[in-house]
């Protein structure tokens, strides 16, 4: 998960913000049941395309582009489907969030709500992950109910979004990549776990809610980091066998794959993140594993990109 500053609160796309939608939400609310709000305004072409363009660092959606997981970061991969995810659970909040003898229908009250939506993949959001679960620092906190559109129809945002004062009040424990800055409670070991940094327990929360651990996910960052060392060792196998003639052409053999490397800093990647922190490791997680006598030239050719 990396940060996403992209989408401005105050502008929500106009479907969010259409009369229906806003009858939908007041019907949402009188009866304190989020799961009357059908997928017609969150789900619509005009809030996903948006939120996938996000989710690559982009402003625009192109229909060649391949958006990720807000949560994971996963992208490109033939099962891979993306929903429109409610942040706060739009129809019910997991017990295990809520003390005991609580009952929380949901924030039906934000089911259209631009801030409070997000794209995750299945994996992050199914009822195993993610599901209906909302942690927070104390119950105490815990907001039931909510109606901001009144008799005549209006719809009034000023307790719904995100950075309102109303919800920050609530202490989230689920980083929101939108909001927070994920990059300050997430951090990796050389084998591609995820794990809290500096002790931050939203980012501990975070990664048991959404199994941000989970086994496919770390064996996929960690063949990222495999297939960067295995590629640089052919090319200097290939000088020891005398493939390259010089050093030089060693060099410039290494240039693309350094290259390729750094490119896992950027936000239509997948796993930002890890790229990241690979980038920020390099000596310690691909430089120190290669042959001794070549280690300095490989140093000089990724520093020289
Ligand atoms: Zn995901």
């Amino acid at each position: 998960m990396i940060s996403i500053k992209l989408k401005n609160y105050n502008k929500p796309p106009k479907k969010l913000i259409c009369p229906n939608s806003i009858k939908q939400i007041q019907r949402a609310a009188n009866s304190q049941d989020g799961s009357i709000c059908s997928g017609n305004y969150y789900r619509d072409d005009s809030v996903r395309s948006l939120l996938k363009a996000f989710s690559i660092g982009k402003r625009h959606f192109n229909k060649k582009d391949s958006p990720k997981c807000f949560y994971c970061e996963s992208k490109g991969e033939a099962m891979l489907i993306l929903e429109v995810e409610h942040y706060r659970p739009k129809d019910a909040v997991n017990k295990i969030d809520l003390a005991i003898g609580q009952k929380h229908n949901g924030y039906y009250w934000l089911a259209n709500e631009w801030s409070n939506l997000l794209l995750s993949c299945r994996s992050c959001n199914n009822a195993s992950a993610k599901g209906t679960r909302f942690p927070i620092v104390d119950h105490k906190n815990r907001i039931f109910h909510e109606q901001p559109v009144n008799s005549a129809l209006i719809l009034d945002r000023s307790n719904s979004k995100i950075n309102s004062n109303k919800l920050i009040s609530e202490y989230p424990l689920l980083l929101n990549p939108e909001y927070d800055v994920p990059e300050d409670h997430l951090t990796f070991n050389a084998f591609g776990r995820i794990k809290p940094k500096s002790n931050s327990k939203k980012g501990q929360i975070t990664i048991e809610v959404l199994k941000l651990d989970r086994d496919p996910l770390r064996i996929k960052r960690k063949k990222i980091l495999d297939d960067f060392i295995h590629d640089i060792k052919v090319l200097i196998e290939a000088r020891d066998l005398g493939k390259f003639t010089s050093n030089e052409n060693l060099e410039a053999a290494l240039e693309p794959i350094c290259k390729k490397i750094i490119s896992k800093r950027r936000a239509d990647s997948a796993y930002t993140l890890w790229g990241i922190y690979l980038n920020d490791n390099i000596e310690k997680l691909i430089i120190n594993k290669l042959p001794k006598p070549y280690r300095e030239l490989v140093k000089k050719v990724y520093y020289g990109c």
